[in-house]
């Protein structure tokens, strides 16, 4: 009972000394918000994509590989709440920003009639290196939560990064597109012949990242891809 009583304590403590702040727009978060302040929360900019309709994720794909579907769950814009709240996902140690989006998208998607009979969800690796660096994937709780929501294993050691490449962010375009091959692989392939596999990232610019992670994956004989993201740039 003290034991309670007194981390509640300390809670408070850390409430008034450090208030958290919103993800999206720094202003004081008030208690019962979590994350995100009331404005950012009827502000995030969600698609609304559906596993029905053609959208403008799966039209990045055309001709580069063939995904069954792919949809994203919000809009990333220029100096917006997305870039922000992604941000503090990936840098900033912010791990629990993937968990919120997930629980979130995994509520308005998987119950939609639509929505495809998966074998495994499988996020996109990163080299196990950068990963030790960073301490976690920031796609791991997301597609976690799309797992739990849809009944299906969530598979982590299917698809694995098997080239560090960091350092690419500084070379031009065509040379990370080119760059971008062969950079993951399927281990243990047996495993998902035939499947229904949800590939899950974290934003969507050029599409290279799910074209390689998609290209390794469609190797193994009939398996059909589909993509979820939590953000795509229009
Ligand atoms: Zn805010």
């Amino acid at each position: 009972m003290f034991g309670v009583q007194f981390s509640k304590i300390i809670n408070d403590i850390n409430y008034v000394l450090l208030p958290p702040a919103c993800f999206g727009c720094n202003a004081q978060l008030i208690r019962g918000e979590q994350l995100l302040c009331t404005v950012c929360r009827y502000d995030l900019p969600i698609t609304e994509f559906n596993f029905t309709q053609e959208n403008a994720v799966d039209r990045i794909f055309y001709g580069r590989v063939p995904i069954e579907k792919a949809v994203s769950f919000l809009f990333f814009h220029k100096n917006g709440i997305v870039k922000s709240l992604l941000h503090q996902l990936k840098y900033k140690n912010q791990e629990e920003i993937g968990a919120f989006l997930g629980k979130w998208y995994a509520e308005t998607l998987v119950g939609q009639r639509d929505f495809p009979k998966l074998d495994a969800i499988v996020p996109v690796p990163l080299h196990p290196k950068k990963q030790r660096k960073r301490g976690y994937n920031q796609v791991t709780l997301f597609a976690k939560q799309l797992a739990h929501h849809s009944k299906t294993p969530y598979q982590d050691q299917i698809l694995i990064k098997t080239a560090n490449t960091r350092t690419q962010t500084k070379k031009s375009r065509l040379n990370r597109l080119l760059g971008s091959r062969n950079l993951y692989e399927v281990r243990n392939p047996e495993s998902i012949k035939g499947k229904n596999i949800l590939l899950v990232d974290d934003v969507i610019t050029t599409g290279a990242t799910i074209e390689s992670c998609a290209k390794a994956l469609i190797k193994v004989e009939n398996v059909r891809v589909y993509v979820a993201t939590m953000a795509f740039v229009p």
